[in-house]
């Protein structure tokens, strides 16, 4: 599960979820405290562990505001360049692909898989093979425990 490194992940965290790092402390209490603050846009709620943001991520609540977002978003660009929109890459994968709350959907075939911390997952097929794939299963398996 946290094979990647804690930059690589981090970046997964502002990148896919829209999750600002926080700190309202200044640097020095920050390195003997070692606390990051992770802060959900989409659902203004802050966390200070990452075993927490994990948790949040994940949850069908943060989801569903990810994607209403992320819908949002797609279908204003599809009318700003007039172009069409795809119904099938923003209703159905929402709910087909969504794998538990793992992949993220942002329109026009785009997906990001919260579980391994993989960006760019272009196509519907990548996406099926990914999640089809034994590593993907491994770290589902494995994430009870990690968010115990
Ligand atoms: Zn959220
Ligand atoms: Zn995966």
């Amino acid at each position: 599960m946290l094979q990647k490194s804690a930059m690589e992940r981090i970046m997964f965290y502002v990148q896919v979820h829209s999750i600002e790092m926080r700190n309202d402390l200044d640097d020095a209490e920050l390195s003997t405290k070692n606390i990051i603050n992770f802060y959900c846009q989409a659902c203004r709620y802050s966390v200070t562990d990452e075993r927490g943001l994990l948790k949040h991520i994940i949850s069908e609540k943060h989801v569903e505001r990810l994607h209403f977002l992320y819908k949002t978003k797609y279908i204003r660009e599809c009318i700003k360049n007039n172009v069409e929109i795809q119904p099938s890459t923003i209703l159905n994968p929402m709910r087909m692909y969504r794998d538990l709350n793992k992949i993220v959907c942002f329109g026009n075939s785009k997906y990001a898989c919260s579980l391994c911390f993989e960006n760019n997952i272009v196509g519907e097929s990548v996406l099926i093979a990914h999640c089809a794939d034994s590593k993907h299963a491994e770290r589902k398996r494995g994430l009870p425990e990690i968010l115990e």
